[in-house]
């Protein structure tokens, strides 16, 4: 087997392809090492959003940005006393490079639609990959293997190897045997967020925490363990996205993960989906909201109540993050949602919906009833409900009796459980994408890029995590050429 590389990426989600691409097209004899069967990570599950300004497409559609406008807005998602943590001039940096790294990703064959609005931004500047974000995965793979680049899955990177105070190279577990390989320029890391990092959590956020699920199993957190032994700062590791309540995944794959991700009908369908009736639009988009997108907060400010499987109430609902850490404690850590006739008429039209991507779609009841089945169910009487959904009657009689609720027929949401989406913490960096120390001196031979990498950053918003792993693996493959 072949040990010796110019770049060693560790991690084959969206930045360690992008990167593992980038330096290939400049020269650069690259392996990527990935700790799972397959390439992917949280890039791989995501809804596939990039958020970028002063792009082609922004300028088909006839709208006009500005840098200086998007990193004013992008300010704006997070709450003051978290966006007061970003690194500002990173930050703007790289929103200035992300309309380079859309078209980059539009010549190796992605299809977006778009721009979609996503207020504060104050125009549209949402770019949605088409049929979803595993086409990121599949194209930047197959582009990689025609670079003539290698990859190694089933490969967890377990040790830096340093000589001479530089990172030379990567111990990593092939086969049950531990296997040295050497990169000449440099071992990058891209091995994703800590939100499924229990240890991490505890450390950085509080142990109670601790018991909250991040979205993406294999976001573990070894790309900040290993940056961390190596000497690297870590910064913002206690802030979060989410925790929030979100329905349990489908287990059946969806309509859109069967859809061609490259090849000529994926071409096909991106020059069909901008032109496509508006109804059918729709429709695709209900589909996205009840996959993805979390119950909204509103659903116990008027008045649901949440309870267990055994039928118990076990939380003040409209309490966050609480009732996310009270969640995580009960019986299969879930919850169901229970409203009464009045909140599910409430909830079955605007103003009022159950899940939202803002100014592109709303999912109400009815919606979750035909396309969810698995997390909603109706029935006339309680009996029915708890019969549905195998929750003791007498406790579930006593959770209603407790409440504000009024009369039937219900509806039940659920399972939901509480998740992280992702973390916020990572390494240091400079515009190089080098690890720095704590004296804020590069590490040798070390480079940090997506969410290991984020320097600081506050990426809320939808789009800007995976604009900042694709932008980052842009750039710092250009460092090999
Ligand atoms: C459900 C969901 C939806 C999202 N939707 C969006 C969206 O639409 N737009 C957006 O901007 N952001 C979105 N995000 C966030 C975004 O997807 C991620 O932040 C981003 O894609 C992370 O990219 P990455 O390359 O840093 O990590 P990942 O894509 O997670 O890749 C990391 C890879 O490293 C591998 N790895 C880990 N440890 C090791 C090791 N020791 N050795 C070798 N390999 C290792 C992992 O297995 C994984 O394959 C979403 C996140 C989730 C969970």
């Amino acid at each position: 087997m072949k040990t010796e590389f110019d770049v060693i990426v560790v991690g084959g989600g969206g930045s360690g392809l992008s990167a593992a691409v980038s330096a290939a097209e400049n020269g650069a004899d690259v392996l990527i090492l990935e700790k799972h069967v397959e390439l992917g990570g949280a890039t791989g599950i995501a809804v596939g959003s990039l958020t970028a300004n002063r792009t082609q497409i922004q300028a088909k559609a006839g709208v006009i940005d500005s840098l200086d406008e998007h990193a004013e807005d992008a300010g704006k998602f997070a709450a003051p006393d978290i966006e007061a943590l970003n690194n500002s001039e990173l930050r703007r940096w790289f929103l200035d490079q992300s309309a380079d790294t859309l078209h980059w990703l539009m010549a190796m064959g992605l299809n977006f639609y778009g721009p979609n609005p996503e207020p504060p931004n104050r125009v549209p500047r949402m770019h949605n990959v088409i049929p979803g974000a595993k086409a990121y995965i599949t194209v930047l793979h197959a582009r990689f293997i025609k670079l003539g680049g290698t990859v190694i899955t089933k490969a967890p990177v377990l040790d830096l190897l340093v000589a001479d105070g530089r990172i030379t190279g990567v111990n990593a577990r092939i086969n049950g045997v531990e296997s040295a390989f050497f990169a000449k320029k440099g071992v990058v890391l891209a091995a994703g967020d800590y939100a499924n990092s229990p240890a991490l959590i505890a450390r950085f956020k509080g142990e109670q925490f601790s018991k909250i699920e991040g979205i993406s199993e294999r976001a573990r957190g070894d790309g900040h363990l290993l940056a961390e032994k190596a000497g690297a700062k870590l910064t913002n590791m206690s802030v979060t996205y989410g925790p929030e309540l979100r329905f349990i995944p489908i287990k059946k794959k969806t309509f859109q993960q069967l859809l061609p991700t490259r090849g000529p009908l994926s071409t096909l369908m991106g020059l069909i989906v901008p032109i496509m009736p508006q109804f059918l639009m729709n429709m695709m988009i209900k589909r996205l909201l009840v996959t993805w997108q979390h119950p909204e907060n509103s659903l116990f400010d008027h008045g649901a109540i949440l309870i267990n499987q055994d039928g118990d109430r076990f939380c003040q609902e409209t309490e966050s993050p609480h009732r996310e850490i009270e969640i995580a404690n009960q019986p299969g850590k879930i919850g169901y949602i229970l409203l009464d006739r009045i909140l599910t008429e409430k909830f079955s039209q605007w103003p009022n919906f159950i899940s939202t991507a803002p100014k592109i779609g709303y999912a109400y009841v009815k919606d979750y009833l035909k396309l969810r089945s698995d997390v909603a169910v109706r029935g006339s009487s309680l009996v029915s409900i708890a019969q549905k959904r195998s929750l003791p009657m007498e406790n579930l009689q006593k959770a209603y009796s407790e409440s504000n609720l009024g009369d039937g027929p219900w509806v039940l949401l659920g399972p939901v459980k509480a998740y992280f989406t992702t973390t916020e913490g990572g390494v240091v960096i400079n515009q190089n994408f080098q690890a720095l120390d704590h004296a804020g001196d590069p590490i040798p031979g070390l480079f940090a890029i997506g969410q290991n990498g984020l320097g600081g950053q506050i990426l809320w918003g939808h789009g800007l995590h995976i604009a900042w792993a694709m932008t980052s693996g842009r750039l710092v493959g250009k460092q090999f050429a």
